[in-house]
């Protein structure tokens, strides 16, 4: 690395790798920082792996706009570079009247956003497509699917270097000063403390954002940047006879929308998994708690009743860096320059938890038009 570059981007995850392809062309110094020995090794490696449509967000915000413009980019990406993925399509299902007339404003706000091809259907048409469900309405959405992820993030990676990046993996870094013509980012690796100055900075730093957004000045509670975080566990599910299901199954999700309900995925192999659940943490623990094997069961027999206790084991966790607090008002994804706090060319990436990597190719573009204006 040399002492100047044009983009440094931190954080190696499906985000910042996103953006680097986006930015990586000749001629153009971009670096890519990350702490970890290898990338995606944080949440963009513990989540569900879904590529979603698009319904949940309220309408207008990023999340719903770079959600609908990820899925259909990301399709594209998979099948052009044969980047695995399965367009399995996605019904939630509601098991009551009451979560029946919740699909209904569901379905509304799903079609607001753009969400593609979202219909309700019958409990017969319901039974003809799970014949293994419960639910008494449901909505299909056909443009719902599950990705590679890290293939996702190689073909970031590929690109990337392609356009003639570099990335410092085991590389800390741990401070940002405005200085005239950019920023001093100082960083930690094995040689120690090193600088280097770059024109601009985003930071996609996950988990850690808000601190990042902090090193550079900023103050995370004015600016409403703290990041709580949101553990989320998942169970896998031993087949049987009873639970085979042929499409993603969702809940109807709890109205705050912290979350949108523990539902059966499957990955490319067809491996079921159950999860994730909702819970507040203080730390960063990946463990998952075995006692919760009883509540994911119940849960989840309410659509799949063939579903057995036995069938479950502990799997994994990931951690949602939410920007919404425990009980309070959903919030969209923060991705904003910088420029009024003093700041210009200070990308900021803050709470970008899902719909994260279906957005994370419309993301890109997103802050490629963002800096356009300085290099
Ligand atoms: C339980 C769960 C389920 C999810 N399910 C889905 C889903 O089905 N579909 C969907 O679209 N989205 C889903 N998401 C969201 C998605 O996983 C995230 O939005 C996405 O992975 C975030 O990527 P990221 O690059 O921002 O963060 P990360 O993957 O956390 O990457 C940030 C990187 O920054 C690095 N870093 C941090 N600080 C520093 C520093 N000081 N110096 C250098 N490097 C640093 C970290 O080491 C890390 O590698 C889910 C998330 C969770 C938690």
């Amino acid at each position: 690395m040399s002492n100047r570059a044009d983009i440094a981007i931190i954080g190696a995850g499906v985000i910042g790798l996103a953006i680097t392809a986006q930015l990586a062309k000749a001629g153009r110094q971009v670096y890519v920082l990350e702490k970890n020995e290898s990338f995606g090794l944080e949440t963009s490696s513990r989540h569900s792996g879904v590529i979603h449509a698009g319904i949940y967000y309220p309408q207008g915000s990023l999340k719903s706009k770079l959600c609908v413009a990820g899925n259909r980019i990301l399709y594209e990406l998979c099948q052009k570079y044969d980047i695995g993925h399965r367009r399995s399509g996605k019904l939630i299902v509601a098991t009551n009247d009451w979560e029946g007339g919740e699909l209904e404003v569901l379905l509304e706000r799903g079609r607001g956003n753009g969400a593609e091809g979202l219909k309700l259907i019958s409990r017969r048409e319901l039974k003809k497509l799970e014949p293994n469900l419960v639910g008494v309405t449901a909505m299909l959405s056909p443009s719902s699917g599950i990705i590679d992820s890290h293939a996702l993030m190689q073909y970031f990676i590929a690109k990337s270097v392609e356009g003639g990046a570099q990335i410092a993996y085991k590389t800390k870094v741990v401070g940002v000063d405005k200085v005239s013509d950019g920023y001093e980012v100082i960083v930690e690796d094995s040689g120690g403390k090193s600088s280097f100055i770059t024109t601009t900075l985003v930071n996609s730093g996950g988990l850690y954002s808000d601190e990042i957004a902090e090193m550079a000045g900023i103050g995370i509670d004015e600016a409403d940047y703290r990041l709580h975080y949101c553990k989320g566990e998942y169970f896998g599910l031993r087949r049987r006879q009873g639970t085979k299901v042929n499409r993603l199954i969702y809940p109807v999700p709890p109205s705050d929308i912290a979350g949108v309900g523990i539902h059966i995925t499957f990955d490319l192999e067809g491996r079921m998994r159950l999860g994730p659940d909702i819970e507040y943490v203080d730390s960063l623990d990946y463990n998952v708690d075995s006692r919760d094997q009883k509540l994911f069961c119940f849960l989840v027999r309410k659509l799949l009743p063939a579903i057995e206790y036995e069938d479950l084991a502990p799997e994994m966790a990931g951690i949602r860096p939410k920007l919404q607090e425990p009980g309070g008002e959903i919030r969209d994804f923060v991705i904003r320059d910088e420029a009024d706090r003093g700041l210009p060319g200070f990308i900021n990436l803050i709470g970008i938890e899902s719909p994260g990597l279906t957005a994370a190719p419309a993301i890109a573009e997103y802050v490629a038009g963002l800096i356009e204006g300085y290099i």
